[in-house]
């Protein structure tokens, strides 16, 4: 898909927890609507003169990625956004209120969807990392040619740092597992990182699945180092860090 440069509209926005928060919006009605895949993402401008900017781009603007959370087929677009302190991206992201513009380039990004019937999917995500595997199951890729078994492992610090969980239980076939790594009750979670998680794993047929991974560079080259041992060739690993 081409890249165009669109302006958009909020429509609405929320606390999804403490710390994130979701941010929808629309193409504006000049412009033409958004083609994308589940899992790419949009390149916000944060505009020159946006008092988040100041200090980070004096006088010129700045761009930041965003993976959307939404299914490609929804003319909503929905965002999940971590509030990074003193942030310019997220700072200008979280002052936008319905009826906002903004502008933004898009579609980007690989890190998609193989639909393969044959082959088992494993997605692995942290924190706000959840969002392109999100757009993936929802997307009518997805559920046109489901994986032959799937399993989502989703990481977070606690319960309530957990987005969109409740959700995740109630995809078809689709098996969903939270690990908490400071988790605040005893429930059924699992207690440690994604990686802990993967590492006690004895019944995934590792040369017959492939792997998504989303959030910190560090939890991914960690999971990649793990699957190497594991004899996972790398076409069959797909990754987005959003940061180191
Ligand atoms: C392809 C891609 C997709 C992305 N999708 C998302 C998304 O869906 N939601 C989202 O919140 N961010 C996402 N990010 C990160 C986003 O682009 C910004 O880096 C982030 O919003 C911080 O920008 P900032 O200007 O507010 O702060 P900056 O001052 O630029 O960043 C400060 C620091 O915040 C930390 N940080 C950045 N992003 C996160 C995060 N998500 N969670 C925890 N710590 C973080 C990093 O250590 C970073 O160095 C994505 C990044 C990439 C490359």
């Amino acid at each position: 898909m081409i890249v165009q440069e669109l302006s958009f509209v909020v429509t609405r926005t929320r606390e999804l927890t403490p710390t994130v928060f979701e941010l929808v919006f629309e193409v504006a009605s000049q412009s033409p609507l958004l083609g994308f895949k589940g899992g790419q993402f949009i390149s916000i401008v944060i505009p020159a003169g946006s008092p988040f900017i100041e200090g980070a781009s004096p006088g010129r603007n700045l761009r930041r990625a965003y993976s959307i959370a939404s299914a490609p087929e929804n003319r909503s677009i929905e965002l999940c956004i971590k509030k990074v302190e003193q942030g310019p991206g997220s700072g200008y992201l979280a002052s936008l209120k319905p009826g906002d513009r903004f502008q933004a380039f898009a579609p980007y990004g690989d890190f998609t969807y193989r639909a393969d019937r044959e082959r088992n999917a494993c997605f692995i995500a942290t924190g706000t990392g959840v969002a392109p595997i999100r757009a993936m199951i929802l997307s009518k890729d997805y559920s046109r040619c489901p994986p032959k078994k799937a399993l989502l492992v989703y990481g977070a610090r606690s319960e309530e740092e957990l987005l969109y969980g409740a959700e995740f239980d109630r995809v078809p076939e689709l098996q969903f597992v939270a690990a908490f790594s400071q988790p605040q009750t005893q429930g059924t979670a699992f207690k440690g990182r994604v990686t802990d998680y993967l590492r006690q794993l004895a019944q995934l047929d590792w040369a017959t699945t492939d792997f998504y991974l989303c959030g910190s560079g560090a939890m991914i080259l960690e999971i990649k180092a793990f699957l190497k041992e594991k004899g996972v060739p790398k076409e069959a690993i797909h990754s987005e860090a959003y940061y180191r």
